[in-house]
């Protein structure tokens, strides 16, 4: 089993946007990357004896200000604009900051020896949450608690399955569809990191011994590769998180 990352795409995406001529001059080096690497597999392993799976980790959304040109809802939220809203709602509550350690796009980091008080303060919170929701492109506010409480909630779990509890921020904001956070006027020029579709969709690819030929549009996520690549190999995975991709896989 090889895996393999072909991680420009994302530096450049970021840097000029999913819709620049950067992009498309990489995604063109990209397609000779992998037909030289699929030349190499026929001649090295053998041609239809072996399998390749294709996924991304994520998309992207465009550059907001060239969505906001063609008449869409988008723009940038800057962190510096996050912590100065944090720190003007809680000085009336909890008296002269600073009250906020960093922001890192999604993430609010509270001072470490104050986040616990804060947090358990109704106050503190409710003008934290006021003050966010009042930022133009902000949608959602969740604290630690409410993410780590059990639930269905498609976004919350999203959120939950890239949390990590004393790593990830006190408090954790998600963008409006379009809008996306910056650390400053413009960087990065695009980016991703939301539950929404533009970020979440991306496409699975399989090819090689015992793939069946076609289109399939059952639901299924890069999560369900492993477990299809295993079943592949012979081998069955008791605690998967996906499943057997069998719309795909044909018996020889
Ligand atoms: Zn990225």
């Amino acid at each position: 089993y090889l895996a393999l990352s072909f991680s420009t795409l994302d530096l450049v995406g970021h840097d000029f946007g999913p819709d620049s001529h950067e992009v498309q001059d990489v995604l063109s080096h990209l397609d000779v990357t992998l037909g030289r690497l699929f030349t190499f597999l026929d001649n090295r392993v053998g041609r239809g004896a072996y399998v390749v799976a294709v996924s991304a980790d994520h998309g992207v959304a465009p550059i907001p200000e060239q969505a906001a040109k063609a008449g869409l809802d988008a723009g940038r939220i800057l962190t510096t604009t996050i912590s100065r809203s944090v720190e003007q709602a809680l000085e009336p509550v909890l008296g002269a900051g600073p009250h906020v350690a960093r922001v890192v796009f999604t993430d609010i980091y509270f001072e470490p020896q104050r986040s616990a008080a804060i947090l358990a303060n109704p106050a503190a919170m409710k003008a934290v949450r006021e003050a966010l929701l009042s930022i133009p492109g902000l949608q959602h506010v969740f604290t630690q608690t409410e993410i780590l409480q059990p639930g269905k909630d498609p976004l919350r779990r999203a959120i939950k399955l890239s949390y990590f509890p004393g790593r990830s921020g006190d408090v954790v904001v998600v963008a409006k569809p379009g809008w996306i956070f910056s650390t400053a006027v413009a960087l990065p020029a695009a980016n991703h990191g939301t539950a929404h579709p533009y970020d979440q969709r991306v496409p699975i690819i399989l090819m090689g011994t015992r793939i069946g030929r076609g289109t399939y549009t059952q639901a299924a996520t890069p999560a369900d590769l492993a477990p299809t690549l295993a079943s592949l190999a012979g081998i069955r995975m008791d605690r998967a998180q996906g499943r057997v991709l069998n719309e795909a896989v044909t018996t020889r």
